[in-house]
C-alpha cells in the first residue's frame, strides 16, 4: 500500500501565535482547512499513478493540466499550508539577519520599503491567494499567486509566504487583510527560515 501524504504537524501550539493569530483562527486553518487538503489529495490520487508520490512530484505533474486542477489545487495547497506554517514562529518579526537584510535592502532599497512592497502586493491580490517573497536568479522579489498557485518559475525559490485567503485572517482582522500581513511581518515571520531556504537548493522540481 503506498504511503499518503500526511499532514505535517504544526510546529508550534495552536495558541502560540495569539494575539496576531487567535488560536481558534490556528484550529480552524490549520485542523480544518489545512488537514482537508491533505484528506482529499490522498482521496484524489488513491488508485492512480500519482498515488505513494511526494508532494512536489504531484505539484509537477499536474500544474497546467485542467483536467487534474483539483488534484493539482489540493497538492499545492498541502504545500503551500505547509511552508506557511514554518514562515512563521511565535517569536518571530524584528529584522531579517546579515546576508538577507543585505539582499532585502538591495532589491527593495531598505528594509521598511520591503514591508511597504510587500503589504501593497497583499492589498493588491484580488480574492484569495498568497504572497512570496522568492529568490530569483540574482535578486529577490515579491510575487502574489491567485488561489493554490505557488512561485515554481525556473530559478523561483520561495523564501516565505503569507496566506491572504480570508480564512486566514477574517475571525481576527474581518477584512482588514493589511493590518494582518503587516502585523505578521511585524511580529510573526520567522526570517531563520527565510534565511536557511536562500542558503539551499531548490525542493521543487521544475522538470
Ligand atoms: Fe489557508
Amino acid at each position: 500500500m503506498a504511503q499518503p501524504i500526511t499532514l505535517p504537524p504544526l510546529p508550534y501550539p495552536e495558541d502560540a501565535l495569539d494575539p496576531v493569530i487567535s488560536a481558534r483562527t490556528v484550529a480552524l486553518h490549520y485542523g480544518k482547512h489545512h488537514r482537508t487538503y491533505v484528506d482529499n489529495l490522498n482521496r484524489l490520487v488513491a488508485g492512480t499513478d500519482l498515488e505513494g508520490r511526494s508532494l512536489e512530484e504531484i505539484i509537477a505533474a499536474t500544474a497546467d493540466q485542467p483536467a487534474k486542477a483539483g488534484i493539482f489545487n489540493n497538492a499545492a495547497q498541502a504545500w503551500n499550508h505547509d511552508f506557511y506554517w514554518r514562515s512563521l514562529t511565535p517569536k518571530g518579526g524584528a529584522r531579517p539577519p546579515g546576508e538577507l537584510a543585505e539582499r532585502i535592502a538591495a532589491a527593495f532599497g531598505s528594509y521598511a520599503a520591503f514591508r511597504k512592497d510587500f503589504a501593497k502586493t497583499a492589498q493588491e491580490q484580488f480574492g484569495s491567494g498568497w504572497v512570496w517573497l522568492v529568490a530569483e536568479a540574482n535578486h529577490l522579489a515579491i510575487v502574489r499567486t491567485a488561489n493554490a498557485h505557488l512561485p515554481r518559475l525556473p530559478g523561483q525559490r520561495p523564501l516565505l509566504a503569507v496566506d491572504v485567503w480570508e480564512h486566514a485572517y477574517y475571525l481576527d482582522y474581518n477584512n482588514r487583510r493589511v493590518d494582518y500581513v503587516d502585523t505578521v511581518l511585524e511580529r510573526l515571520i520567522d526570517w531563520n527560515f527565510a534565511a536557511a531556504n536562500l542558503a539551499r537548493e531548490p525542493d521543487l522540481s521544475h522538470a
